[in-house]
């Protein structure tokens, strides 16, 4: 016989996708409409409009059919040529595979490397940055949110660092799992190129990407050699919406119409930051009670960089973490996101970003515990104890 299936809800920990609004769900479901007409031409110019307020900048933006990798691979080929290098500053698995989209697109690849529960050391990049005196290194590219560690890097510490070396060097950044959950500033921090996605703060499905692009990285575009078509800036340029080289995907537009009035009109972009680190803390204050009696500890060391929008929690020694995610997916119908590269097996990851309350959070920390306990997982009990209090305090 085979198992039944859960009732109620599936609650949904991962770090993205996201938790979709019922607005934004029934906003998607949009007939289809002609993307040359004028009254779709209004929902998309109040969308890119919207998006750059949420990314923080005037400049440009150009938008993709595709997951973040898509716009992960636009920033590169649209900046840099075969042969040139790329710094990479080491935070965890997405910044290595950033950087191996970069190697197998020609790109010399040059890492300051990190230790994973700390990232990387603003000295090192400094160092590196000096080091560079024939100035090979062409960008430099950071996870501002680095979802596979749960750390938040901070970009202006970047910016400070190509300052204070002189480096003409383009600053690209990744804010997949940061936009629309925490503070992000383009035109402020300096940053050239700043990479994002539907799936995670914005609310909606997987599948539209999307780049700012400053005028600096425009100017460099014009002589980058990489092999490029769909996601050929300059031939964007060259369409009726500046963006999109092929067919728009309308239904994303409405929704993100939505999910912009969720964020801007309904909550306001700076009570979305403050709902997520109320809520990162809530986890952080259950996950540290639980680390007694050799329990799961917070992965990120240190506490300045803890990411508010997802929590990496490191399994004790000799402990599976996928055993422990199994248990709550089959038998509690929780989803919680696994660890990934190395640390594949050693960390879950707990997901607070997106459309999120404190029921939902607490939802999923007493089920985190109870998981634990029916998983023989050590810990001290009561991290809901101290997420509630956490949350009280708030
Ligand atoms: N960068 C970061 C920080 C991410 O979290 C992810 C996905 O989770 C990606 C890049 C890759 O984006 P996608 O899975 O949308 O292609």
């Amino acid at each position: 016989q085979t198992a039944p299936k859960p009732r109620g809800r599936q609650f949904f920990a991962n770090p993205g996708p996201t938790n979709i609004p019922d607005s934004v769900l029934l906003a998607c479901a949009h007939q289809t409409v002609d993307f040359n007409d004028s009254n779709f031409i209004e929902v998309y110019d109040a969308c890119v409009a919207g998006l750059k307020r949420v990314l923080k900048t005037e400049q440009t933006v150009f938008l993709y059919t595709g997951s973040g990798h898509a716009a992960w691979e636009a920033s590169l080929v649209n900046l840099l040529s075969t042969g040139d290098t790329v710094l990479i500053l080491e935070s965890g698995h997405f910044s290595i595979s950033w950087g191996k989209m970069a190697q197998d697109l020609g790109i010399e690849v040059q890492s300051v490397a990190a230790d994973w529960r700390r990232g990387v050391d603003m000295a090192a990049v400094r160092a590196a940055l000096a080091a560079d005196t024939a100035r090979t290194i062409k960008a430099v590219c950071v996870v501002h949110n680095e979802t596979a560690t749960g750390m938040m890097i901070p970009v202006p510490e970047v910016r400070a660092a190509l300052d204070a070396a002189g480096h003409p060097a383009l600053l690209l950044a990744d804010t997949i799992s940061s936009l629309g959950s925490l503070d992000f500033r383009m035109d402020e921090w300096g940053v050239d190129a700043a990479v994002g996605g539907s799936q995670k703060g914005l609310m909606l499905p997987t599948g539209m990407s999307f780049t700012g692009v400053s005028a600096k990285a425009l100017e460099a575009h014009k002589s980058s050699k990489l092999p490029k078509h769909y996601f050929h800036w300059t031939n964007m340029l060259q369409r009726p919406l500046k963006s999109f080289l092929g067919t728009v995907p309308v239904s994303f537009f409405y929704g993100l119409q939505e999910s912009l009035r969720l964020i801007e009109q309904e909550e306001g972009l700076e009570n979305v930051f403050a709902r997520h680190s109320r809520l990162a803390r809530a986890v952080r204050a259950a996950v540290q009670h639980w680390s007694g009696n050799n329990g799961p500890q917070l992965f990120c060391l240190n506490p300045g960089r803890y990411s508010d929008s997802v929590t990496a929690v490191l399994m004790p020694e000799g402990l599976n973490a996928d055993a422990l995610r199994q248990v709550a997916l089959k038998r509690f119908n929780l989803s919680l996101g696994g660890g990934l590269g190395p640390l594949g097996g050693k960390v879950f990851r707990i997901g607070h970003l997106g459309d999120l309350n404190e029921p939902m959070i607490l939802g999923t920390l007493a089920t985190v515990e109870l998981a634990m306990q029916v998983a023989g997982v050590p810990h001290t009990p009561g991290g809901i104890a101290a997420a509630i209090a956490s949350l009280a305090a708030a």
